[in-house]
């Protein structure tokens, strides 16, 4: 290996041993890394067209406040998102709070009492069991009188398309699809099946609404859902588009009629996209989502590697170290709380930010168990800078995602296996 990096490394924690065995990894990885490359580069571009195509220039800077009436920028960035996605429309903005309010908007936005949701995916993100009213909340769909439907994923993760076909009604509404997994064990959904779905839902009934969760999905193939039919396709600013540099935010791609539906809902009936001040953030949505290819792929190779490096190390890691990739998400299976406490120290000695606090497990609400969570990040909760997070208990799985570059996330990465190295929890080869 090349003494800079060796001395680098040393420098910053990490011994021969490991950066030789991490080393070795990445050389296996060329050819794959090329083509997530070839991804990024295509959807580069995809993001520069939008915005020449929508003279996208320094007055879509400028900063509104009060009401935001004739905010250009807003509206320009909104035409952007509507090409890149290739929808009719898009509602991007700050006030969208997080991945969670996109799509509690889109569904409460688009449902009226009486309605029936359907998810086709099964179980749905933590936090939409609220906003539907599995778990009882206020505020929830159920309240409004909206009733919930679930189709299980088939055992081979691929849609249940018989109890798909039988769970259709005449008040079925909306079929709701999450593409990544999440923090479930199922696989990602590629965007391919996901407009498989699509196209069979259409086939019973046109007018249903087809709206996919597509948190930590974006970019990471050369199409998104809504180029296969989706009415909406939903995200967070702090993952993917927002390319790690959006402060907050999240958006709506899809028809007309849903995303006039949901500005009517998100700031009111009347106003709908007229109002919403932008309040200067508009030049890291744009500069966020110009990066998001790269920093997405950055991401991307990030997985890649550690799914390989522990493979090496014979853990089972979730996707394994060759299979397509449809997210961001890495799962391990570390099998000890020890080796789980190592690994999110790792992580977190690695941060630009924060790097010298200790990761303690403590009580989430809403969890059986104590959770560590590891991440030093400039916009705080951001997961698409380098995270990990994994409950304690058996059979202690990390989850972790992000890196706003792919030295970093290799860097997190050879860190974590440094700990766990030090601390005899793992053999090198
Ligand atoms: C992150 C995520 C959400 C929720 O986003 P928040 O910004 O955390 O509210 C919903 N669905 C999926 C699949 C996610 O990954």
């Amino acid at each position: 290996m090349n003494s800079h990096f060796t001395n680098i490394y040393k420098n910053m924690g990490i011994c021969d041993n490991v950066a030789a065995f991490g080393e070795e990894a990445v050389q296996e990885l060329k050819e794959r890394f090329e083509r997530i490359d070839e991804t990024a580069q295509i959807n580069q571009l995809k993001v520069i067209h939008a915005m020449q195509k929508n003279k996208v220039s320094a007055a879509s800077f400028n900063q509104s406040s009060g009401y935001g009436y004739d905010d250009y920028g807003r509206d320009t960035l909104e035409k952007v998102y509507a090409d890149c996605f290739h929808t009719e429309d898009a509602l991007v903005r700050p006030q969208i709070t997080c991945g969670t309010h996109a799509l509690a908007l889109a569904l409460l936005s688009n449902l009226r009492p009486g309605d029936e949701l359907l998810s086709a995916s099964g179980k749905p993100y933590d936090t939409l069991e609220e906003v539907i009213g599995i778990r009882p909340s206020q505020g929830s769909l159920a309240e409004y009188g909206i009733t919930y439907r679930q189709v299980n994923l088939c055992p081979d993760g691929n849609f249940d398309y018989a109890g798909i076909k039988n769970a259709i009604h005449d008040n079925t509404k909306m079929v709701t699809i999450q593409r990544s997994k999440g923090y479930q064990a199922r696989p990602t959904l590629s965007v391919e099946k996901i407009g498989e779905l699509i196209a069979f839902v259409k086939n019973i009934r046109p007018d249903i609404i087809c709206m996919v969760d597509n948190c930590y999905g974006e970019f990471v193939q050369l199409c998104e859902p809504s180029d296969f039919g989706a009415d909406m396709t939903v995200g967070s600013l702090i993952k993917n588009p927002g390319g790690g540099l959006a402060p907050i935010g999240g958006y709506i791609a899809g028809t007309k009629t849903c995303v006039e539906n949901a500005a009517y809902r998100l700031t009111s009936p009347g106003l709908g996209k007229e109002v919403g001040a932008s309040l200067g953030v508009m030049q890291t949505f744009y500069q966020g989502l110009f990066q998001a290819p790269v920093v997405t792929a950055g991401a991307l190779k990030g997985a890649v590697f550690a799914a390989n490096l522990y493979e090496k190390l014979g853990f089972t890691v979730v996707p394994n170290g060759c299979e397509p990739r449809y997210d961001i998400i890495q799962a391990v299976t570390l099998g000890s709380k020890e080796r789980l406490l190592a690994f999110c120290e790792g992580i977190q000695a690695a941060a630009p930010v924060d790097s010298y606090v200790t990761p303690e497990p403590w009580d989430m609400p809403g969890y059986d168990s104590k959770v560590i969570m590891a991440a030093g990040a400039f916009v705080q909760g951001s997961s698409i800078e380098l995270s990990a997070d994994g409950p304690l208990k058996e059979p202690y799985n990390v989850y972790f995602q992000g890196g706003l570059t792919w030295y970093h996330a290799k860097y997190g990465i050879l860190m974590s296996l440094q700990k766990l190295y030090e601390r005899n929890l793992v053999k090198l080869g």
